[in-house]
């Protein structure tokens, strides 16, 4: 019985790395693989995922309207499909976790979701939030904050060095950065930067050394 995945984390855990390492493994066995990306993230080339380490592989690209299950299907009657990976999937809407949870149970491929689980402001996307509710397997990459604790939540800081408590869930691309943190410094953080865009206190740019 095929199974849904959802490998999720805050930022800069290794979830590239962790999604080419598992399609390699397939692939290395002689079985076939999709991998898919969203559209909206072109940091790097367009349809393809790359690793901070230097791993890549091509990828199809999916946006809000992309009918997944007819996609895997059409590709598996082609050629068999062993396995898709997703990655970004904290952009995948309602329907399309639906979708997917269709070809777990219809078609028996498993289906491994790498993604965020929330937002800067800490709340949830729509594609994790299904998946969190939906998928057969949790599993939780872990990265560490500054200070050593568990980062659960991130950050988004702009060009001047000051994190963004306001502003559109999906900024791939501009100038900020993300910043992986735990949930007493994050908290900290905002704080910090609400009092700074008040004029209470100086701003300074965020330090974490
Ligand atoms: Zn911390």
């Amino acid at each position: 019985m095929a199974q849904l995945y959802f490998y999720y984390s805050a930022m800069n855990a290794g979830k590239s790395t962790s999604l080419l390492q598992s399609s390699y493994n397939y692939n290395e066995r002689g079985m076939r693989t999709l991998i898919f990306t969203a559209e909206i993230d072109n940091r790097f080339a367009q349809g393809k995922v790359s690793s901070r380490i230097g791993l890549s592989a091509q990828a199809l690209l999916f946006t809000p309207i992309t009918n997944m299950a007819e996609i895997i299907k059409n590709e598996n009657s082609i050629q068999k499909v062993h396995c898709v990976l997703i990655d970004e999937c904290q952009f995948l809407t309602k329907q399309q976790v639906e979708e997917l949870c269709d070809i777990v149970d219809n078609v028996d491929i498993p289906v491994l979701c790498y993604g965020l689980r929330t937002d800067f402001s800490g709340e949830l996307f729509a594609g994790s939030q299904y998946l969190l509710a939906w998928a057969d397997k949790l599993v939780e990459l872990k990265t560490v904050c500054y200070c050593g604790r568990k980062a659960n939540k991130v950050l988004r800081v702009g060009s001047d060095g000051i994190p963004m408590y306001e502003g559109a869930q999906v900024d791939i691309g501009g100038n900020e950065k993300y910043i992986s943190v735990c949930r007493k410094h994050y908290t900290e953080a905002i704080e910090q930067a609400k009092l700074m865009g008040q004029g209470l206190i100086p701003k300074v740019p965020i330090g974490f050394n």
